[in-house]
């Protein structure tokens, strides 16, 4: 009889599960996102400053799945896990499974202690959220425009959280801007961009010299930095600091946290004190032979500290966690994984990177382009394997 295998949530880790999984012998394949597209939040920052469009960032996972011989998309958000009668469900049935990934991923944590956080600031790790303020960003800038000869009014934007994406998304906007204002000769260029950083630097566990590079380009791109300080409320106007300062804000992006997503919270399985779902070295659940965890959803640990969430290790999960069903099926041992991060690439607005990759540094032009490249990659083998799916769907 074949194996039924359910992967929850489309992200990196479950499309790369799916990528090594399917067409495996005597399997069938079920994949649940809650929405229909694949979305690529490493390069969401492009998406926000104009640089791609909606195409760009996501596959279609219907087409996507139909590319393959025996993987069905899904549609529906799956709200509880029986891990003991082997059963998903959603809101519309039950499905039962031999094998269940869990790659439901992470979403921006809008920490309740923070007044207001939920109410006036935007997250990018969800594609609507990202596309209105995207939209909200575009409009602004319009808005100014509008009113040159009338006011100037200083645009204030504030970027709470200089972690990557933070770092990321003030570096894209700063240099958007500039070229926006300088394409048209603007009279009125009023920018301020701030980042807000809770810890004594920007990037906080990242490469000290990755690190240095990514402090001096903001500063070049006129990035406001406030170290040491934390958000400690939001208003409509403005954002009040953990020093009294109140900033003014005309609109405010959050970056400063994570969460386990939802269902990971309903879930009766291991978790880590901050709600990660704990692994045993296969990356299966811990305590259970048949359900595999991977990507942000789950956490591993490194004497005793968690590995910062990425895309990368992400995808080296999803290799895991099929390469160890493909095994089970077949009854031979399991392996270990091995995980690590294989480099880091910053993106620091247009033609700009810092990187480090293999161990090797690269900045500027060279890492903006080597940046690009692995982005193209990466989307082309998804695109080709939906086109394929397309053409079956449609032949
Ligand atoms: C702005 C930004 C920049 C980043 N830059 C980098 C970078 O340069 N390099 C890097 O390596 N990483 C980067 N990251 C981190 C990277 O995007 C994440 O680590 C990665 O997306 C994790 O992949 P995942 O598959 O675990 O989760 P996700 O990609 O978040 O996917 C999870 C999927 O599960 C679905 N889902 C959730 N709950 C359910 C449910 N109950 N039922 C059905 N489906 C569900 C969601 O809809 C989603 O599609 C960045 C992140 C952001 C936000």
């Amino acid at each position: 009889m074949k194996k039924k295998i359910i992967v929850i949530g489309a992200g990196y880790a479950g499309v790369r599960t799916i990528e090594r999984l399917a067409n495996t012998k005597d399997t069938e394949i079920l994949l649940f996102d809650i929405h229909p597209y694949h979305y690529m939040q490493t390069e969401v920052y492009d998406f926000i400053a104009n640089e791609t469009d909606l195409a760009d960032i996501t596959i279609d996972l219907f087409t996507f799945s139909a590319g393959f011989e025996n993987v069905t998309f899904k549609k529906e958000e799956v709200i509880d896990i029986d891990a003991d009668h082997k059963f998903i469900a959603t809101s519309m049935q039950r499905y039962r499974y031999d094998y269940l990934v869990i790659a439901a991923g992470a979403r921006t944590r809008f920490f309740d202690s923070i007044k207001g956080l939920k109410e006036y600031a935007y997250g990018i790790k969800s594609l609507h959220r990202a596309l209105y303020f995207k939209q909200k960003f575009e409009f602004s800038l319009f808005k100014r425009i509008e009113e040159e000869g009338e006011y100037c009014d200083m645009l204030n934007i504030i970027i709470g959280g200089a972690g990557l994406s933070g770092v990321e998304i003030a570096a894209q906007m700063a240099s958007f801007s500039r070229e926006f204002y300088e394409k048209n000769s603007f009279l009125c260029r009023k920018l301020n961009i701030i980042l807000i950083d809770a810890y004594e630097h920007i990037l906080p566990g990242i490469d000290p010299l990755l690190r240095e590079k990514s402090q001096k380009r903001l500063l070049d791109l006129e990035v406001t930095i406030k170290d040491n300080l934390k958000v400690v409320e939001v208003t409509k106007e403005s954002v009040i600091l953990s020093n009294g300062e109140v900033l003014p804000m005309d609109f405010m992006i959050f970056t400063g946290g994570i969460e386990a997503s939802p269902l990971i919270a309903r879930v009766s399985l291991q978790k880590d004190a901050r709600g990660f779902l704990s692994v045993d070295r296969y990356l299966r659940a811990v305590g259970r032979e048949d359900i595999y965890a991977i990507g942000d959803a789950a956490a591993i640990y490194r004497d005793g500290v968690a590995l910062a969430p990425t895309a990368d290790l992400a995808e080296q999960m999803g290799e895991v966690c099929a390469q160890n069903i493909k095994r089970s099926i077949n009854g031979i041992a399991l392996v270990e994984e091995k995980i690590t991060s294989r480099g880091i690439l910053i993106a620091l607005g247009r033609g700009y990177a810092s990187a480090k990759v293999f161990g090797l540094y690269m900045h500027g032009y060279g890492a903006f382009l080597f940046k690009k490249a692995i982005e193209y990659l990466y989307a082309y083998q998804l695109k080709r394997r939906a086109k394929k799916g397309f053409e079956r769907i449609f032949k």
